[in-house]
């Protein structure tokens, strides 16, 4: 039981990766790899029927389509194929399930204790904030989950809001997607979690491990960059030269964080005091980096000529 209920997680992510998250009934039921798993989520009702379909795969030579004809009576159908001529067969392989999407994120918002309140669609069925989590007092997580976010669009439109959430240091992504995402992806940064790797199928819940929550705030060295990185400001608070973490103080991080977030990485020093509410005048980035000054030397540049402070990846 509990087995296939892990397996179902991979299945769910899968399918919630296509544009339309719909998989024939044949396909579903009938396949080896998918038949147990594919039960549970009927059975928890995250996939429902969806359309019938007028042209499959013809189940006899399993290459040309076949057409139906006609039902035969209540259970089974008349099919055409061009190559195979009439068949008769179960009215079940032109059945179709989809993916119940709004469950799928109902019961996520639900398993995390999220409060409805804090609910919200971003976008058009590919991502949504869960929901806000107050852990202590001051200390808040807010959950998002997205699909599809290997796609630029699903990405800029789930950073878009959480921007406007005003949420960057705070969010944590769940996500159908396989990961990691690419360099350029505009998540790049973010804290993005696997769903499968956090959590699996239970009755009308998912179960989520807390333990691996807890291992993504407070992760091993294991997954530390090997030369220099930047992808843990956010999360973590902190930056990679040579392979060697630099915890930042906060000044620190709201400087590279204003770099980061800024169109083409580029500021001037003004609008970077602004981004870190300071009112320095002149606002000296270097000044603050005084017991990290690598870090500063490795990912900061100032174009003397433009008066402009410009991010170096760190290579
Ligand atoms: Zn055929």
């Amino acid at each position: 039981m509990s087995a296939r209920l892990i397996e179902s997680m991979g299945l769910l992510c899968q399918l919630l990766e296509q544009a339309s998250p719909e998989i024939a009934a044949s396909a579903l039921l009938s396949e080896d790899k998918y038949a147990a798993t594919g039960e549970a989520l009927i059975h928890e009702r995250l996939l429902s029927t969806g359309t019938v379909r007028s042209y499959v795969t013809c189940p006899e030579c399993l290459v040309e389509n076949a057409r139906l004809v006609k039902p035969c009576n209540d259970s089974n159908v008349l099919l055409f194929c061009d190559d195979c001529g009439d068949i008769e067969c179960p009215r079940s392989v032109l059945q179709t399930y989809t993916v119940n999407v709004a469950r799928v994120v109902e019961r996520l918002s639900a398993s995390l204790s999220l409060p409805l309140a804090s609910r919200k669609a971003i976008g058009p069925n590919s991502s949504w904030r869960l929901g806000i989590q107050e852990r202590r007092r001051g200390a808040a997580t807010t959950w998002y989950f997205g699909r599809r976010l290997s796609r630029a669009c699903e990405a800029k439109a789930l950073v878009d809001q959480i921007k406007l959430d005003q949420a960057a240091r705070s969010a944590k992504i769940l996500t159908s997607t396989r990961l990691p995402l690419c360099a350029s992806s505009p998540l790049a940064g973010y804290e993005i979690i696997e769903l499968p790797s956090v959590a699996r199928l239970s009755q009308s819940r998912f179960l989520f491990y807390d333990n691996r929550l807890q291992d993504v705030e407070h992760p091993s060295a294991e997954d530390a960059p090997s030369g220099n990185s930047l992808a843990y400001v956010r999360s973590r608070r902190c930056a990679y030269v040579n392979g060697i973490k630099y915890q930042l103080e906060s000044m620190q991080q709201k400087i590279l964080l204003a770099l980061m977030d800024a169109h083409a990485h580029r500021l001037e020093a003004q609008q970077i005091a602004a981004r870190c509410g300071s009112s320095a005048f002149p606002f000296q980035p270097i000044k603050y980096f005084g017991r990290n000054p690598l870090v500063y030397k490795t990912f900061v540049r100032y174009l003397a000529g433009d008066k402009l402070y410009v991010l170096a990846e760190g290579d």
